[in-house]
């Protein structure tokens, strides 16, 4: 009878911080659990050592931002079976997608002593952009639990059960009172994809959005509201400019906003 190979996990950087790769090493207990059911074949956070691929599941962190990168997701889509991208980086293009609504060019002129040494594409996208995506995982950084639960899923042939709903109903499980209704608080946390816990709302401070947004995110109806908190405009627009400035439904709402 022929054995069943381990199936090979490789790990992916682009543009971003490391931050999601390093939620995997910050697994500590479960990495023993994954190192045993996967052969870890290309990490360069963790290994110099590189196995060759094809392989069954690839992880990617970070956006596009070089014509350089803009190739090499390609390959690293060809030598994979699923491609599953992880972080705000990776699935909304980060917060360097902040230079999607200027002239990259500016910033490089301030930002670096040499400019002409610098080549940038002019925007910073994610990796859903230039090649199919099998699964999207959210957050700046993602949860380790999140990840966990997708590479399971992911070798076991099911689909991640990652909660779709929004930090509001985080807040109502762990039961903290709404910052916003109680005490006036600007809070993104009704448009905000789960997966924290409702972390910053457990501390008395509104959610930034940093898991990006919910699967189906009313933006109008939380401008309406903040409104009537007196936040301004020009405060909405930096509201839904962080870390998932280019996700789609907080790109557009900023701009609305800008208009
Ligand atoms: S504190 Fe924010 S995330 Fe929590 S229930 Fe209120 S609006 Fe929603
Ligand atoms: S900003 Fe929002 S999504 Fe991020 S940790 Fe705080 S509550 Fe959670």
């Amino acid at each position: 009878m022929k054995r069943k190979e381990t199936p090979k996990l490789a790990l992916w950087k682009f543009a971003s911080c490391d931050g999601c790769q390093l939620s995997l090493l910050d697994c500590e207990d479960e990495l023993l659990a994954v190192a045993g059911a996967v052969q870890i074949s290309h990490f360069l956070e963790a290994s110099r050592a590189v196995v060759k691929g094809p392989y069954d599941l690839s992880l990617v962190e970070g956006s596009i931002t070089t014509a350089h990168d803009a190739e090499r997701i390609h390959q690293v889509r060809r030598a994979s079976k699923r491609l599953v991208t992880i972080g705000a980086c990776a699935t909304a293009g980060g917060i360097q997608a902040l230079r999607n609504f200027k002239d990259v060019r500016e910033f490089i002129k301030i930002v670096y002593a040499t400019p002409e040494y610098i080549s940038a594409l002019e925007t910073s996208t994610p990796i859903s952009a230039h090649v199919k995506v099998d699964f999207e995982l959210r957050g700046c950084p993602i949860s380790k639990s999140q990840l966990i639960e997708t590479i399971s899923a992911f070798l076991n042939n099911r689909k991640p059960v990652t909660p779709p709903h929004s930090v509001c109903l985080e807040c109502k499980l762990r039961g903290n009172v709404c910052v916003m209704v109680a005490h006036g608080v600007p809070c993104l946390g009704p448009v905000t994809h789960a997966g924290c816990g409702a972390l910053c709302p457990a501390y008395n401070r509104g959610c930034f959005g940093c898991f990006g947004p919910q699967e189906t995110p009313n933006t109008t109806s939380l401008s309406d509201q903040l409104s009537r908190l007196n936040v301004q405009r020009d405060e909405l627009v930096r509201m839904y400019r962080g870390f998932n400035a280019g996700a789609k439904p907080f790109r557009r709402e900023s701009e609305k906003n800008e208009e």
